[in-house]
């Protein structure tokens, strides 16, 4: 396993989580094995692996929770993201208790949290983010199809696991959002926004994908844009989509739902 000893633990943020209202990033990992086809973060700066191979690697900030009791006051109360370029919750943290730990440490300082994450394993924690006034768990759930999601996300775990930690989430009393973000194509959109509407998520974010060519940005595989177009999903297809959900329950798009989460107990 791939260790290093990090400098720091809570980035300064950047681009559209600092416009969100976040002041902090905290990553307890450098790559993500979940390795989506599109994910973003293969394409900035802190990635110095080729591209082709995201989601093959990863390293451990093993000092990482070190790293959070020590800097953890000056965090405080302010809005931290975590994570902004790797999953919190991908498998290894099944066993190395690093974001566990962070979450630890924190407790004392009581930022606002959001945990972005596609790992079922959140649920672990709920202990844990039960300690936090000001909390969400954002769950990305991009799809309703199966098919689709073993396109794009091969190694991500299985929409039916996602929605059943959500329930989990629901039923322990944890805010939580649904990104379905980007927003991949659906087998039976209707179907999906009624899900969406019904699931008790305090914040739904839509966004529509898109394939850049290779540049910044939703990006994916030759394989997986073939999926696209074989199931004839368009722009057009995506607004029909968030139009049914509008018509059902408030929802955000973009990065207009990448926000903190209402900083008083009273708002969970
Ligand atoms: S889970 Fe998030 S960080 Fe990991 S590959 Fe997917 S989009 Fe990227």
């Amino acid at each position: 396993m791939d260790t290093i000893e990090a400098k720091s633990l809570f980035s300064p943020a950047t681009g559209y989580i600092q416009r969100g209202g976040f002041q902090w990033t905290c990553n307890p990992y450098v790559g993500c094995t979940f390795g989506c086809k599109y994910c973003y973060a293969m394409y900035l700066p802190q990635n110095d692996q080729p591209k082709e191979d995201w989601g093959r690697w990863f390293r451990v900030k093993r000092n990482a929770v070190e790293l959070a009791e020590r800097h953890g006051r000056k965090v405080a109360g302010q809005a931290i993201y975590m994570s902004s370029v790797t999953d919190p919750y991908q498998p290894v943290e099944r066993s190395l208790f690093l974001t566990r730990g962070i979450l630890e440490a924190l407790i004392p300082h009581q930022p606002r949290l959001v945990v972005q994450t596609r790992g079922p394993l959140v649920v672990r924690d709920i202990d844990l983010l039960n300690e936090f006034r000001s909390v969400r768990v954002n769950f990305s759930i991009p799809t309703d199809s199966e098919s689709v999601r073993q396109a794009f996300e091969p190694k991500a775990p299985p929409l039916e696991k996602r929605w059943e930690a959500v329930a989990t989430l629901r039923d322990a009393g944890i805010p939580f959002g649904i990104c379905v973000t980007p927003t991949l194509p659906l087998e039976h959109p209707r179907k999906f926004a009624e899900t969406l509407a019904a699931s008790g998520a305090k914040v739904l974010v839509v966004q529509d994908f898109h394939h850049s060519g290779g540049g910044f940005g939703a990006d994916t595989s030759k394989e997986a844009m073939s999926l696209v177009e074989s199931l004839g999903w368009s722009t057009a297809r995506y607004r029909e989509f968030k139009n049914q959900l509008a018509g059902l329950t408030e929802l955000f798009e973009g990065e207009a739902g990448f926000f903190p989460p209402p900083d008083s107990a009273t708002a969970r």
